[in-house]
């Protein structure tokens, strides 16, 4: 078995749409970045990546690239998924915290586990979403974007040396 570990943090911009685990968050302050900003999927991704020791989200999809300029992160992590299991890995499980302000994660928890777990073609079971504030410390903590730690533990049933 084999553990990673992924973190991504992305300031909020106005004027862009929200975009949480392949989520769309109607009505709130989207994120600035290169692709859609989808700071839970990109957490998720170098988690993957690294247990897979296959590199990370920089080097697969580099920022400069115009080719991922807006690109779906979701759309992204299938590919990611693909590569991991290419190489031999099946995913055992995934637990993510995210950590903003706003807008308040508990009533989307159960939406936004469903949504991974099927980008990622997993159980639903195998998908852990956590959201809590920074209350009210540093930047995070003061609204100015959201932050997410991700682990993911994989297994190789055997196939990888
Ligand atoms: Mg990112």
């Amino acid at each position: 078995m084999r553990i990673g570990f992924g973190y991504d943090s992305h300031r909020f911009e106005e004027g862009r749409r929200l975009v949480l685990g392949g989520v769309e968050f109607p009505g709130e302050t989207g994120l600035k970045g290169h692709s859609d900003a989808d700071v839970l999927i990109h957490a998720i991704i170098d988690a993957l990546l690294g247990a897979a020791a296959l590199g990370d989200i920089g080097s697969h999809f580099p920022d400069d690239d115009p080719a991922w300029k807006d690109a779906d992160s979701a759309q992204l992590l299938t590919e990611v998924v693909r590569e991991v299991r290419g190489a031999g890995w099946t995913i055992a499980n995934i637990d993510a915290t995210v950590i903003c302000e706003s807008p308040k994660l508990r009533p989307c928890i159960e939406l936004l586990r469903e949504r991974l777990a099927s980008v990622m073609g997993v159980g639903k079971g195998r998908i852990s979403v956590k959201g809590k504030t920074n209350e009210g410390m540093d930047d995070v903590g003061s609204g100015k974007g959201i932050e997410v730690h991700a682990v993911a533990l994989l297994d190789d049933l055997g196939a990888v040396k």
